[in-house]
């Protein structure tokens, strides 16, 4: 049985004085949530104040981004290391990373493995822009990006140091998160349908069968992101394939985001 993910993606939004207030909300209605687990990832600078107030609570904390080399020369970069001691999860190759930033399909491999190497959640991006979706070549591009995003993980996921000494693939689907995110439907208000993310997903469980074994495949986590609203998660999440949302604009929103969690919990259970 996988364990559902709703994360919220807040971008470049929020100061750590706007983060503040917009965790106080949540917390007032999200104590603690069984059936789910909610991730928050503010901007770096609100990582600190944000984990300080959700300690006790069972609300995960994430990071928008992180480097692949654990210390030295690297102005302005902020290391997988810094961030094992801050949070667990880490969102990675997030299409506003690789257009606007350069972040290849080798720089996003090296940033999963650093993650998992640091013991760091990945929540790995994947997603076909318009053109590519329109030119029919949605498989051809998420295979290329999940390859290579997955290429040599099994090196950096030691199953030794695991408290129960899970086999190697088991550990690298308990810690890894894949979202499947089409370009042109983040921050555009256009969210794919049910059924395209559902069999965009299936095809990306497929794809992470070839590199880790196909049980273990089975107990990855996929989430669709998009355009994701209180109106639009339930299309999302009633598809068994689709194990939760990573959510953009719509997790700057208290009550929205409140309300995506809520039916998320609702429908998983119901559908057990
Ligand atoms: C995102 O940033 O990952 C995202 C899905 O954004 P939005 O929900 O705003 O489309």
């Amino acid at each position: 049985m996988r364990i559902p993910i709703v994360a919220g993606n807040w971008k470049m939004n929020t100061t750590v004085t706007e983060a503040e207030r917009l965790v106080m909300e949540m917390l007032e209605k999200l104590n603690r949530i069984e059936g789910a687990e909610v991730v928050l990832c503010p901007p770096f600078v609100s990582l600190v104040a944000v984990g300080m107030m959700l300690e006790g609570s069972s609300i995960k904390l994430g990071a928008q981004n992180v480097y692949f080399v654990t210390a030295g020369a690297y102005t302005g970069e902020i290391s997988p290391l810094m961030l094992s001691e801050l949070c667990e999860f880490v969102i990675v190759g997030h299409s506003e990373r690789r257009w606007h930033f350069g972040d290849t399909d080798e720089v996003v491999n090296k940033k999963v493995k650093a993650a998992l190497a640091n013991n760091l959640k990945p929540i790995l991006c994947v997603g076909e822009r318009l053109e590519e979706k329109e030119a029919g070549k949605t498989e051809e591009v998420i295979h290329r990006q999940v390859t290579a995003a997955l290429d040599g993980i099994e090196h950096v996921v030691a199953s030794d140091s695991s408290e129960y000494r899970l086999s190697r693939d088991a550990e690298i689907a308990a810690s890894l998160v894949i979202a499947y995110e089409p370009v042109w439907a983040i921050g555009t208000g256009k969210a794919a349908s049910g059924e395209q993310a559902a069999a965009t997903i299936e095809f990306i469980r497929d794809v992470a069968a070839k590199t880790i074994d196909k049980n273990a495949a089975q107990s990855l986590r996929i989430l669709y992101g998009g355009s994701v609203t209180a109106a639009n998660i339930a299309e999302f999440v009633a598809h068994p394939q689709i194990d939760g949302a990573l959510v953009g604009g719509a997790s700057l929103k208290a009550v929205e985001f409140m309300s995506i969690i809520q039916q998320t919990i609702e429908i998983k259970g119901s559908t057990k």
